[in-house]
């Protein structure tokens, strides 16, 4: 048996946030991260946060043998060091990522310590086989300051796609309409960015400055949930989002907010 099990479902920033007065007590959302459990038991982490405890717990392990990073961007990258010395004294991760961020880690000193400590071993292969399942990094436009930024397609009896950051749909999909994309790639779960629901949401920051497409546009361009569809889930919600609120207007059409301890058989 395969699982993948969502550990995250909000922004980089988590819900609360650093900051907001959270007068509305929302309920606490981790940044967003997915634990894949291959069919001989092999634990592969998708993105670190600082929760990482937390995180373990939700998914009910004590460790990890694998690690995939998407990006750079700190809420996806910001629990590495846990893995180290001070906390848990891991040897021989093996750590999945892109070239780019392959050199980032190299070049980082609290990064490059642990690959020097053998905590990681660093992997850039794009397709890896898994125990009854592979996982695929597909290159996604996204602001890269630091790093290139990779979705994963996790494929077994079903296929995931893991999608937690892009910029707008009209790069990512480059000319093609969504569900075609989805079809064309054979997904049958897709955990993608649903980082704010309207283009207005952020009042004091230029929408320019923080690009991610508006749940509001994805809802427009899937329409309801038809008879054959995959299941479709937003996560990586910013915590200004009203869908921590309220999820209606996602599962009125049949789609879902994404929720820490989700699990998806695949
Ligand atoms: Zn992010
Ligand atoms: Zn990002």
């Amino acid at each position: 048996m395969v699982s993948v099990t969502l550990l995250g479902s909000a922004q980089d920033g988590g819900v609360p946030q650093a900051g907001s007065a959270n007068s509305e007590k929302l309920q606490k959302r981790y940044p967003v991260a997915i634990g894949l459990v291959d069919s001989d038991g092999g634990r592969h982490l998708f993105d670190v946060s600082r929760y990482l405890a937390e995180q373990l717990q939700i998914w009910g392990q004590t460790g990890v043998d694998s690690i995939f990073l998407t990006h750079a961007h700190i809420g996806h990258v910001d629990g590495l060091t846990l893995f180290g010395k001070e906390v848990m004294n891991c040897q021989g991760i093996t750590l999945n990522c892109s070239k780019i961020m392959h050199d980032l880690i190299k070049n980082t000193p609290i990064w490059s310590i642990m690959v020097d400590q053998g905590v990681f071993t660093l992997k850039t292969n794009n397709f890896v086989k898994l125990p009854g399942v592979t996982v695929e990094a597909i290159e996604i436009p996204h602001r890269a300051e630091l790093s290139d930024m990779h979705a994963y397609i996790i494929k077994a009896d079903k296929s995931l796609l893991y999608l937690p950051d892009h910029d707008t749909w009209r790069e990512t999909l480059n000319g093609h309409d969504l569900r075609a994309w989805l079809n064309h790639l054979e997904i049958d779960i897709a955990l993608i960015d649903g980082t704010f629901f309207s283009k207005d949401e952020l009042k004091n920051r230029k929408q320019e400055e923080i690009p991610h497409p508006p749940v509001e546009q994805t809802l427009e361009m899937l329409g309801e949930r038809r008879e054959g569809d995959g299941e479709i889930v937003f996560i990586h919600l910013n915590h200004t989002n009203p869908l921590c609120r309220d999820d209606t207007p996602v599962t009125e059409l049949g789609w879902k907010v994404g929720q820490e301890g989700m699990r998806f058989l695949i």
